[in-house]
């Protein structure tokens, strides 16, 4: 049973976006400061290595790209979330695709000096075209598929009201067909991204689903940061099986709003709770997890993928593994 611990880098500017305000003027973010900081020192306390996924335009920044190196000097995994975290980029064209991926790659290669083997679709969303760009690049895995029924639902709330509001959000709703996607890893059915192949009809790229809980329940950072523990260990139920458990938390799950514009605080509620504290809430989740092995994305793909017709190794992380301590 393995287990990894990831965190989207999405910048301020995104937040902004989603809850359609105006966006912040361009200069240092503390998702690639602070935070970037925070997860390197939360998985030193934990004794775990993690996986990164960086946008690439955010690497343009000197102080940005420097605590991204020193997090890959640290031996954890940097893995590509596109170079401008364009929400609707599964539905872009071919051409579109191949330069938001390799935009990501090219930015992530020039400060860690490994290409990026792993990759996750802004707004968890994929379509054959970018499953089919990945597998193109050589992407040994891709870890979007998102099967929560509650997320699914909120966020169509959410972008319902915003639409009335007239304040529509640049965020796109996925095909509810996402909803069915296995939950354990599996290779891709070329035409269904979120449903599993069989040889020949499946493609080498291995898709690595981020973990859900009881009913769907999103097991990421923004609800074990802020959910009572009693309630957390009810919706973890059926988790203990699963041959991955891949936790996933965003850069704003280790921020509060002393960290943060006015105008972002009081519309991300999570914001609300002090850093400090939502630290502490995900650490003793991770240490609940301690009797399995925890690996970055890119050495989960390389134990339980097949490898059928993919070449491409992972690299930047030696193989083996640790365990929270
Ligand atoms: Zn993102």
């Amino acid at each position: 049973m393995l287990t990894s611990l990831s965190i989207d880098l999405d910048a301020l500017e995104h937040y902004h976006r989603v809850h359609g305000i105006p966006e912040p003027s361009p200069g240092e973010d503390p998702v690639y400061g602070k935070a970037v900081e925070r997860f390197g020192e939360l998985c030193a306390r934990l004794g775990i290595r993690g996986t990164a996924f960086c946008v690439g335009r955010n690497l343009d920044h000197p102080r940005a790209a420097a605590a991204v190196r020193r997090l890959a000097e640290g031996g954890h995994e940097v893995a590509n979330h596109s170079f401008s975290h364009d929400y609707a980029l599964s539905s872009r064209s071919p051409a579109e695709i191949a330069a938001e991926l390799r935009g990501g790659a090219d930015a992530i290669a020039r400060v860690t000096s490994q290409p990026p083997v792993g990759f996750r679709a802004p707004g968890y969303t994929l379509s054959p075209a970018l499953l089919r760009a990945l597998t193109t690049d050589g992407y040994r895995y891709d870890s979007s598929a998102f099967p929560a029924l509650p997320y699914y639902l909120g966020k169509a709330a959410v972008m319902g009201v915003l639409a009335l509001m007239r304040q529509p959000s640049r965020a796109i709703l996925d095909r509810p067909r996402v909803l069915l996607a296995p939950r354990t890893p599996y290779h891709p059915r070329p035409d269904e991204p979120y449903a599993r192949g069989t040889p020949p009809d499946a493609l080498p790229i291995l898709e690595l689903p981020i973990t859900t809980g009881l009913l769907g329940f999103p097991l990421i950072g923004t609800f074990i940061a802020t959910v009572p523990g009693w309630a957390l260990r009810a919706l973890s139920l059926g988790t203990s099986r699963l041959p991955l458990f891949s936790l996933e938390l965003h850069g704003v799950d280790l921020l509060d709003a002393s960290d943060v514009s006015p105008a972002l605080a009081p519309r991300q509620r999570d914001l609300a709770v002090p850093a400090v504290k939502k630290l502490a809430r995900i650490e003793a989740f991770v240490r609940r997890l301690a009797d399995r092995e925890w690996v970055t994305l890119a050495e989960a793909a390389e134990r339980l993928g097949t490898g059928d017709g993919d070449d491409r190794r992972p690299t930047g992380t030696p193989a083996g593994t640790r365990r929270p301590c």
